[in-house]
């Protein structure tokens, strides 16, 4: 038999499956895969005079009082009682069946966390279940409980799963074991889900919990499969494909390169070198690049691309460079201007923000041929067509959606030749994670910082030191340096943001009466976005105070003091980034972290990991121990590849596996594990 949609179950209609779906469950194997959050142990009963206080425990017997009391609120109240003991039930909220379920004389199971009160010991709102006779069976197993979204309830998961792992042992759903078993006492897939879902009580319930348990490795093994299927496929399509072949020997992009590092006004560092060779390589190739460039902030990956650049203008082909928002598009404009235009190459501007006339002379200049365009993502839109685009360079690329990436990448698909693509990253990449989540492009890490830099001091204070972090700001400024003031997202809206943003200006200006305030946020119209700008980058701010717009790629030597506000919710590689805002010139550099006391144990442990160090890799490896891949590589925002069950961190000892597990697998099997595991996922992996 083949698999099911959700929707052919009982009960389950259009609007419960489309929030079955918000938790990938759409299929009975993703009901399979869905692994649970705890389990309850309902196989025992305890005895009454056994239970105790802050322990989950089961009990049974029969009701021998009930009563409803009127308090501040109407509550259910009834005692329980078996033949050691008694134990109050008392119900805050409460329907007539469960009243009529609780009458005196009935015979009743409940599952809940006991309690002492004035009153004795008792459970509050136990999960309930009426008995027939003494006798009715005890769950063999334990019982699991699955993460559940709004509107679909604990019951309902555990109903469809249950169903689900019937069906697998009635032999109705037939669930293909195409990954072989790797050794004599190797779990199979079935033994492995029914382990999971439905453990024994002998089972080390702690290692089911962690992932450490056979069983459980038994599915990520086999996850990990098959994306490292899928990435090979990919990679096979790749080699099929041809680009135009950029620079070479070509005696003019040899000098143009020349000619363009002598404009820099300084040397490229030994990393830098290395990574524009790679490059230049790539571009010589009949295949296209797929190149991602991964450097701290500040590492000068602008400088890269800027070689890029140079090589296709010199070899008469088109490029683009595109970045995610307005304001780092408009840094990039201003940097390729004042590097090309004295070259003679052509640069053209193209942002949503560029309309009517600008707009057609820019489209047509495109249409024609000119050598670079730099803008946002209005460059992949379909009005835009270019006469010979060879090279798209994406800065910033956890930003993008992978179908705005590829749709840049279709604008050069012409004649049988694709683009070949760089993208560029400050968000450094765990090892454990570029082994797979790109492992369709080859990597490059600028690992390297421009002399003279000197690492970023980093304290965490309380905001309600707020006095002294004023003083501070006030000596800084002083000294005629300037500084950052963020305040990020508190609320889900950029309404509320921009609001607390402009009330914290309005309070710093009053408090620092001797400098110059000013406020950006993501509201600004772009124009009033870049005026602020450039009076902050020519000096005439002081205090720059802002939401997290600030966070990429915006380079201002002179502030030397970054502060963030409520940094105890940013993530790490968040912060990292804010951070490195800083630290740019040549003065030493200091970031202040604003938290709201209490901190809880995870906001002191980022925080820390913030203090002791400002090396990115570290930082990311942290981030990725403390909050899980997905966050990291904000792979929700980006499609990239995301593990239902396999935990890079916990599994990066399977990744070595996985070559010689692929070379032994059929194709049917090869397929059967990529549509199992990756699905329709497998147009979003990085192409
Ligand atoms: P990021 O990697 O964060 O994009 P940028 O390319 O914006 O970094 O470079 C940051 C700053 O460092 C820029 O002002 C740039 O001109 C400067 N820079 C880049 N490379 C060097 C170098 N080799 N020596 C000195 N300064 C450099
Ligand atoms: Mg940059």
């Amino acid at each position: 038999m083949t698999e099911r949609s959700i929707q052919t179950f009982k009960g389950v209609g259009d609007r419960v499956a489309s929030r079955l779906s918000q938790l990938g469950l759409t299929t009975e194997s993703d009901l399979l895969f869905h692994l649970p959050l705890r389990y309850e142990d309902r196989t025992q009963i305890t005895p009454l005079n056994a239970v105790c206080p802050g322990k989950w425990v089961q009990v049974e017997g029969v009701v021998v009082h009930q009563s409803i009391r009127f308090g501040r609120t109407r509550m259910l109240v009834a005692t329980l009682a078996d033949d050691t003991g008694q134990i109050l039930l008392r119900y805050f909220r409460f329907y007539p069946s469960q009243q009529r379920q609780l009458q005196e004389g009935a015979r009743i199971r409940c599952f809940g966390e006991v309690r002492l009160t004035n009153a004795g010991l008792e459970m509050a709102h136990p999960q309930t279940q009426s008995i027939q006779a003494l006798n009715t069976p005890l769950p063999r197993h334990l019982s699991a409980v699955y993460p559940t979204t709004q509107g679909v309830s604990q019951a309902l998961i555990t109903r469809l799963v249950n169903e689900t792992l019937d069906r697998l042992l009635s032999g109705d759903l037939h669930l293909p074991e195409f990954l072989p078993p790797q050794s004599e006492n190797d779990w199979s897939l079935k033994e492995a889900l029914l382990c999971i879902h439905r453990p024994r009580g002998q089972e080390n319930i702690a290692q089911l919990l962690d992932g450490h348990h056979p069983a459980v490795a038994r599915l990520a093994r086999e996850e990990l499969l098959a994306h490292h299927l899928t990435v090979a496929r990919q990679n096979q399509a790749r080699s099929e494909q041809s680009a135009a072949v950029l620079g070479g020997d070509h005696v003019s992009a040899q000098e143009g390169i020349a000619r363009f590092i002598q404009g820099l006004g300084f040397e490229p560092t030994s990393a830098q070198q290395r990574v524009i060779s790679e490059i230049a390589k790539d571009l010589g190739q009949i295949q296209p690049m797929r190149r991602l460039v991964q450097g701290d902030v500040g590492s000068g990956k602008t400088v890269v691309a800027g070689v890029a650049l140079v090589i296709a203008a010199y070899s008469g082909v088109q490029a683009a460079m595109i970045a995610p928002t307005e304001l780092l598009a408009e840094q990039h404009h201003r940097t390729l201007c004042a590097w090309f235009e004295p070259m003679g190459i052509e640069v053209i501007w193209l942002s949503g923000k560029v309309t009517g006339k600008a707009r057609e002379r820019a489209l047509s200049r495109i249409a024609n041929g000119a050598s670079i365009v730099v803008g946002t993502h209005a460059v992949f839109q379909e009005s835009v067509v270019f006469q010979d685009l060879a090279l798209a360079i994406i800065d910033e690329q956890h930003r993008f959606g992978v179908h705005q990436r590829l749709a840049l990448a279709d604008k050069g698909k012409h004649s049988g030749r694709w683009p070949h693509q760089l993208v560029m990253t400050a968000t450094p990449i765990p090892r454990t994670l570029a082994m797979t989540t790109y492992a369709g492009l080859d990597v490059s890490v600028i690992d390297v910082l421009p002399p003279g830099r000197k690492p970023v001091t980093t304290v965490a204070m309380s905001q309600q030191r707020r006095d002294e972090v004023i003083n501070r700001l006030s000596e800084v400024l002083g000294q005629g340096r300037q500084a950052y003031w963020v305040c990020p997202l508190i609320e889900e809206s950029d309404v509320l943001e921009a609001e607390a943003a402009e009330t914290r200006a309005k309070e710093l200006a009053k408090a620092l009466p001797l400098f110059r305030v000013a406020l950006i946020h993501g509201r600004m119209k772009a124009s009033e976005k870049q005026a602020v700008m450039a009076d902050f980058v020519s000096g005439q701010i002081d205090l720059l105070v802002a939401t997290t717009v600030i966070e990429v790629g915006v380079d201002v030597p002179n502030a030397s003091l970054m502060m963030i506000e409520n940094a105890e919710r940013l993530g790490l590689s968040q912060l990292h980034q804010l951070r490195g805002r800083v630290g740019r010139g040549k003065d030493q550099a200091a970031c202040v972290l604003l938290y709201k006391p209490p901190l809880g144990e995870m906001a002191k442990a980022r925080l820390e990991v913030m203090r002791e160090t400002t090396d990115g890799f570290l930082i990311a490896e942290k981030d990725l121990e403390l909050r899980g891949p997905g966050e990291v590589l904000g792979t929700r925002q980006t499609g990239l590849m995301r593990f239902r069950i396999a935990d890079l961190a916990r599994d990066a000892d399977l990744l070595e596996t996985l070559p010689k597990l692929a070379s032994g697998l059929s194709e049917e099997a090869t397929q059967g594990l990529i549509d199992r595991w990756v699905g329709h996922a497998e147009a979003y992996v990085e192409v």
